[in-house]
């Protein structure tokens, strides 16, 4: 049973003043290791409730499907990659497969769920990630350097999959939640859902608008506690964020983050937190992912993306923006001038 709870939405999403007529449905449960927060507007208790089980059902299904270390479809498919062997995939998950394909490939593979070797080098496909442990020896990095993995090594015909390449693992963690809200979403439009936002602990899309007044969502700051900006939602969009603050390890004084850096087989390190404003949360999460790993370069693999809105937060705490993010971001307490930033260029 899925408790609601009928409040006053815009005092936990938004940042804007409440009044007694702001009231959405909202509902949370556990999935993919974080919560997820469900708000419906203008529907009635009945219905959410119904509505909140089928998204839960369709997040359980995704993680079950997807999970990278948790006996799963994809675990089999890692394991005839390993052994050589070509394995037989259903539709759904030839679609995303090539969904993450053409995303890795338009990244030039900063997007690189490939990787899935690298990712356990560093410990993080494990469920005590967390735990101080030492990196990986620079011998054990540049034996997974020596023959890169990516997406390209990855082929499907006629339902069989099968890699050019036993070095790939796939694992879909910079991705998979986007894949899910997605498909929670298009769940919501079949049952003629119209106002609503799936958040999956943070990253969220959103459809419609809150009664006469648009969502209105915040980003979390990287460094600080609180909000680093707001977004008011246009209709159909996707607001996903990848950051260096949420999951990582600490050895020896040392942070670890867990977005890796394909090109050098370390963490990411040039910029703290990269949010991606776009329609679909897919493309959203796998470019927030892989514009966290270009750091200063990241125009122009947004360009290659697709993506034309973006706020990026450099280590140092300068702010930059792409043109078209400038016109859609609120940024609080912000002591420095952002720095604007065209798609496609290299330099500001
Ligand atoms: P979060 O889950 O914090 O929102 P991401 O969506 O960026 O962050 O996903 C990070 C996860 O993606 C990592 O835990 C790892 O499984 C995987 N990953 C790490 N680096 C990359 C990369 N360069 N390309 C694709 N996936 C990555
Ligand atoms: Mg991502």
């Amino acid at each position: 049973m899925i408790l609601f709870r009928l409040l006053l939405l815009t005092c936990l999403l938004t940042l804007s003043a409440c009044s007694n007529d702001d009231k959405a449905l909202q509902a949370k449960f556990d999935a993919f290791g974080t919560e997820i927060d469900v708000s419906l507007y203008g529907v009635d208790e009945a219905t959410a409730d119904k509505t909140v089980s089928l998204l839960e059902q369709s997040f359980s299904q995704v993680n079950n499907t997807w999970h990278a270390w948790h006996p799963s479809i994809l675990t089999s498919i890692n394991e005839a990659i390993n052994e050589g062997q070509t394995i037989k995939v259903a539709p759904d998950v030839e679609v995303l497969i090539n969904q993450a394909k053409s995303l890795a490939i338009a990244s030039n593979h900063l997007f690189n769920p490939a990787a899935g070797k690298l990712f356990e080098l560093w410990g993080f496909h494990q469920d005590d990630w967390f735990v101080s442990h030492p990196p990986p020896s620079e011998t054990a990095i540049n034996e997974w350097l020596s023959n890169i993995p990516t997406m390209a090594d990855i082929h499907i015909n006629n339902g069989e999959l099968s890699s050019d390449n036993p070095k790939v693992k796939l694992g879909f963690g910079g991705f998979a939640k986007g894949y899910a809200v997605d498909a929670a979403i298009a769940i919501l439009q079949s049952l003629g859902i119209s106002n609503a936002i799936v958040n999956i602990g943070g990253d969220l899309r959103a459809i419609g608008s809150h009664g006469q007044r648009p969502w209105i969502i915040g980003i979390r700051h990287p460094r600080k506690d609180g909000m680093m900006a707001s977004i008011a939602l246009k209709g159909d969009e996707s607001v996903f964020t990848s950051g260096d603050y949420e999951r990582f390890f600490e050895y020896e004084g040392t942070r670890y983050p867990h977005i890796i850096d394909p090109r050098t087989g370390l963490p990411a390190r040039d910029a703290t937190s990269v949010t991606v404003l776009h329609t679909n949360a897919s493309e959203a999460d796998a470019a927030a992912t892989a514009l966290l790993v270009a750091g200063k370069d990241w125009p122009q693999v947004a360009a290659a993306m697709g993506i034309d809105r973006v706020m990026l937060a450099r280590p140092d705490g300068q702010i930059e923006l792409s043109p078209k993010m400038v016109e859609r971001v609120r940024l609080i307490n912000n002591a420095t001038p952002p720095i604007i930033r065209e798609i496609g260029k290299s330099t500001p």
